[in-house]
């Protein structure tokens, strides 16, 4: 399957649909948002109305749930041909790691092992990392008490009884946090990596010791990757009724292997751009089977964890592989959408000389009036110290631009996958290649001119950096919450379709955000309210309303 691109976006957000606020879970929990605060009780989806504006909640109940039949299935290891995202496997790789692959060259899959409660079902570099990896997600949760809040409130409740999700993501200590709060709800979970590099290998190890049958490890093999996605949905006696995927592999999978599971299961969670655009393409093509959610262009991710993370992590990237000066240094940004915007912010404020490079007259106005120059990358490229891509795009930066940069020029990625520099164009008899950190390649032309190539073109921020808890609280919250709406939604509420997260739920997503801050929001009065058209509670916006 082909990443669409282009025309293929905007048909996807044209086709998509808004979840109609008065159908949804999120005007409950959104109610609630204001007057509740994080030691309230659990929030959950049928409101009943009780005294004053609070309103009493009550989960399906469990006989409700629909349980699944048994799905048996051979497991093994297969020759498996790649098909599509050439970013999973290509992207990527966690520095936040105590521990790398390099240690012990023994493939998880060669052993038997073993967590303290005598499971067997998972597929770890080390079980015995556990205790570290522990650590590091006890370190997460401390700065995602939103979503800790949202486990708190709802544990009791137990939303997500009886739900059996699969999970494809990037396995760090943010997403253990996620996950730990799926099973704290009351799923059993399955989980595989999304990426070959990015997992963290002691977190990989604390989750299997937890129970959680996870199949991840760093530096797998294109082979070890599908071989883990199998493992996590075909397992006998288990068959999955929920997706949790980022990138659109694992549910591509499943419908190539494994379609019979999307006669039971009740629906898919999306979080990229590229997992996104291939839901489109099979709602377009009319073999959606479930009913998807597109988290990806919910406003609480879009606007926070493409901006905000970035713009916090593109300076600890570069610093941590480079020990780069910022003041003073040119640096071309190769995109001003939401990650260039970010990475833009945070470099003008060290002081260097930014330009921005688009192809969108809108995005470029706004480069415009934020103080940057607009050029185009052959203009600036003799003479930058640092080319940063982050379009989503291919072959942004040429091997005829990488000719043409200057003597020790550093080139790296923030985009989803590594397209967008032409790296394969660099690997040519007549350039050496010199890895002098780990992530970080010198690229010797035959004159000793020199390039500094970081994380061979894949994303800079995963690969050699941490990301911010507090953002991916925000997109993991945001997470939980479609999950547990398409799984307690009753039948005929979603059709086989793309589904866009309701502003309602943005909102509320925000509303436990804000309690970190102390932030206090005004309150409209019935006044103002009738004036603006606005219900006091909420949504504030129009869904065409931009931010
Ligand atoms: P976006 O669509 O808002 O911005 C991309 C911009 O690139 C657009 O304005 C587009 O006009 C421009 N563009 C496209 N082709 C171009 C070209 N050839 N030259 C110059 N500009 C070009 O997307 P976004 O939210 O900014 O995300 C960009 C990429 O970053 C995606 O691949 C996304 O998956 C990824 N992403 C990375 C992180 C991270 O942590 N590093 C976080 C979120 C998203």
């Amino acid at each position: 399957m082909s990443e669409p691109i282009g025309d293929g976006k905007l048909e996807m957000k044209q086709a998509t649909k808004e979840v109609k606020e008065s159908e949804n879970v999120a005007e409950k929990y959104s109610a609630m948002s204001v007057e509740m605060s994080v030691g309230d009780p659990p929030a959950a989806f049928t409101a009943v109305p009780t005294h004053k504006s609070v309103k009493k909640i009550q989960f399906a109940k469990p006989e409700e749930k629909q349980e699944f039949s048994r799905f048996p299935t051979k497991t093994g290891r297969r020759s498996l041909s790649r098909s599509i995202s050439q970013s999973s496997t290509d992207s990527y790789s966690s520095a936040a790691s105590y521990t790398d692959s390099s240690d012990d060259e023994t493939s998880p899959r060669e052993k038997g092992q073993v967590n303290s409660k005598g499971n067997s079902d998972f597929c770890v570099k080390n079980i015995k990392q556990a205790e570290f990896g522990r650590r590091e997600i006890d370190i997460a949760e401390q700065d995602m008490s939103a979503l800790m809040s949202l486990r708190k409130r709802a544990q009791s409740e137990k939303p997500l009884a009886g739900a059996k999700v699969v999970g494809c993501t990037h396995i760090t200590a943010q997403t253990a946090v996620l996950v730990e709060t799926l099973v704290a709800l009351g799923a059993q979970c399955r989980w595989t990596a999304c990426n070959i590099y990015s997992t963290q290998n002691e977190v990989a190890a604390a989750l299997a010791e937890l129970g959680v049958a996870v199949f991840a490890w760093k530096g797998e093999s294109e082979d070890d990757f599908w071989w883990c996605i199998d493992r996590c949905v075909n397992m006998e006696g288990w068959q999955p009724n929920m997706i949790l995927d980022d990138g659109g592999d694992l549910t591509h999978w499943i419908y190539k292997k494994y379609p019979s599971v999307f006669k039971k299961a009740r629906g898919i969670v999306e979080e990229s751009v590229t997992g996104v655009h291939r839901l489109y393409q099979l709602s377009k093509a009319g073999k959606l089977c479930v009913p998807a959610m597109n988290v990806n262009d919910s406003v609480t991710k879009q606007k926070f964890d493409n901006l905000y993370c970035c713009r916090e992590s593109i300076l600890d990237g570069l610093k941590r592989t480079t020990d780069i000066m910022f003041g003073g240094k040119q640096v071309v940004v190769c995109g001003y959408g939401e990650v260039g915007k970010g990475c833009c912010t945070a470099l003008k404020a060290l002081g260097a000389v930014v330009y921005v490079t688009e192809i969108d007259p809108i995005c470029a106005l706004q480069a415009c009036m934020d103080g940057f120059r607009v050029m185009k990358l052959n203009e600036v490229i003799r003479q930058v110290d640092m080319v940063i891509t982050c379009t989503g795009n291919k072959n942004v930066v040429t091997r005829e631009q990488l000719d043409n940069m200057k003597n020790g020029c550093i080139v790296c990625n923030m985009g989803h996958s590594n397209t967008e520099i032409d790296v394969a164009s660099l690997r040519t008899p007549e350039l050496t290649w010199e890895r002098v950190r780990s992530q970080v390649d010198h690229i010797i032309w035959p004159d000793g001119k020199r390039i500094v190539l970081l994380a061979e073109g894949r994303l800079l921020n995963l690969s050699c950096s941490t990301v911010p808890s507090f953002v991916l609280s925000i997109t993991a919250t945001t997470q939980a919450l479609a999950l547990i709406e398409l799984y307690n939604a009753p039948e005929g509420r979603y059709k086989q379709d793309v589904y866009l997260l309701p502003k309602k739920m943005d909102e509320y997503v925000a509303s436990l955000h804000l309690l970190n801050f102390d932030a206090h929001l005004t309150e409209l009065t019935d006044e103002q309210a009738k004036y603006m058209g606005l219900n006091k509670n909420g949504p504030f916006k129009p869904n065409y309303y931009r931010y």
